[in-house]
């Protein structure tokens, strides 16, 4: 375990870019596997290749700059998960709906039968069912 210590001192260590190349590394051997495509295997090799340099790599400023910049790219897909999550957990106590003029988001409580809602966006009112 000392030994292991020894050597990551000073080193950059695992990110999510890396988890995510690495998951890619995966993927790429399984569909290789699959397919029977040796190219595809070979090609596997170049994410797990760069997770490692970037695992050992003593340039911490710079490998930190990549993550964020992955994280950059990644945020939309993360918010419209958080999203889609959020409104599975409310699904058996909201009804999500589309404003007809905007075509904002919204939601009301299930239950109320006709209600009259207003759009905290735009403003406008109309008749809905919950
Ligand atoms: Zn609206």
């Amino acid at each position: 375990m000392n030994g292991i210590k020894k050597l990551m001192a000073g080193r950059y260590g695992s990110d999510q870019l890396s988890v995510f190349m690495l998951a890619a590394s995966i993927l790429l051997t399984l569909i290789g596997r699959i397919a029977s495509l040796s190219w595809i295997i070979a090609l596997s090799y170049v994410p797990l290749a760069i997770v490692v340099y970037r695992m050992f790599s003593k340039d911490i400023e710079k490998r930190r700059l990549e993550n964020y910049k992955f994280a950059i790219i990644l945020s939309p897909v993360y918010s419209k998960m958080h999203k889609f999550k959020n409104r599975l957990a409310n699904s058996k106590t909201h009804k999500y709906f589309k404003c007809p003029d905007c075509n904002a988001q919204l939601r009301a409580p299930k239950g109320k039968s006709r209600i009259i809602v207003t759009c905290p966006k735009c403003s406008s009112k109309f008749e809905k069912r919950t």
